[in-house]
């Protein structure tokens, strides 16, 4: 069930950036599923439309990434949660804190608007549609 859905940012891409802006949004689930379960369905819907990746960090059509599951801590074969990246990137952070400013990290106890005020990265992330 979907709680909430923040606005869409325009984000320029960071590491390989010969490439078009990135849109990214951010939204707050409600689920029965375990959180493996959950990737699995995110990677479903990425299937479901089209996705392809030619270049690592390259131009894709979807990425669905697992920001943040509850409290849980963990670093699996195929899932990291909390998201590595997660607390470094603005684009992560910008579309997180429209819906969840004060939610914690679980490792650092830093809220989102914390995060996002003390991020150094300086690429751009704007919000375009509301
Ligand atoms: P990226 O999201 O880094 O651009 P991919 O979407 O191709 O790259 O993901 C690569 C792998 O990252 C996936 O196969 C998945 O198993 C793994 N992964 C680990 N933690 C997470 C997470 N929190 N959310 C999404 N994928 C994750
Ligand atoms: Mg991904």
């Amino acid at each position: 069930r979907l709680l909430a859905a923040s606005g869409l940012y325009l984000t320029e891409p960071v590491g390989y950036t010969d490439q078009p802006d990135f849109i990214n949004a951010a939204a707050l689930l409600e689920t029965e599923l375990e959180p493996l379960e959950l990737l699995h369905a995110l990677q479903a819907v990425e299937k479901e439309f089209g996705r392809r990746r030619e270049i690592p960090k390259g131009p894709r059509t979807l990425d669905l990434d697992l920001l943040l599951y509850d409290d849980i801590v963990t670093d699996g074969p195929e899932l990291t949660l909390p998201h590595p990246e997660m607390s470094q990137r603005r684009f992560v952070l910008a579309p997180l804190a429209d819906i969840a400013p004060e939610l914690e990290h679980p490792l650092s106890s830093l809220t989102v608007k914390e995060m996002l005020d003390g991020c150094g990265d300086d690429f751009s992330a704007v919000k375009f549609d509301k």
